[in-house]
């Protein structure tokens, strides 16, 4: 979930962690996703253009942190979800790197199917 601080500048203000940190986890049920947002919407007070919903995120433990195929096909179709009702998704992928920094990347997914790498802000 994440704060629209400026044109084409967001801000992750929460994560949420699956239980089971595994692929097939990434490809959550609508409804936990709903739950969530829930909570998230009720704290924000309901101001949606400030705050809402952008996309997923996981690690990569020991590869690259890019998208994979699989990846794509994921963030293709909750991006096509009407109940998602997303005009974009962002999809952040994240690993440690040799020397233990935190190291991602970020791509924007939008319904038509386009895919644009986002430029990730650390710290
Ligand atoms: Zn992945």
């Amino acid at each position: 979930m994440a704060e629209h601080c400026g044109p084409n500048e967001f801000a992750v203000r929460e994560i949420s962690v699956h239980a089971q940190g595994s692929f097939a986890a990434f490809l959550r049920k609508i409804e936990d996703a709903i739950g969530r947002l829930t909570s998230f919407f009720e704290r924000t007070r309901y101001d949606y253009t400030r705050f809402n919903y952008i996309g997923e995120w996981h690690s990569h433990p020991s590869f690259v942190p890019e998208p994979s195929s699989r990846d794509d096909a994921s963030m293709r179709k909750i991006v096509a979800d009407p109940e998602v009702g997303a005009h974009f998704v962002v999809l952040l992928i994240v690993k440690l790197d040799a020397a233990a920094d935190l190291v991602a990347t970020a791509h924007t997914y939008l319904p038509n199917g386009e895919k644009h790498r986002a430029v990730v802000k650390l710290g």
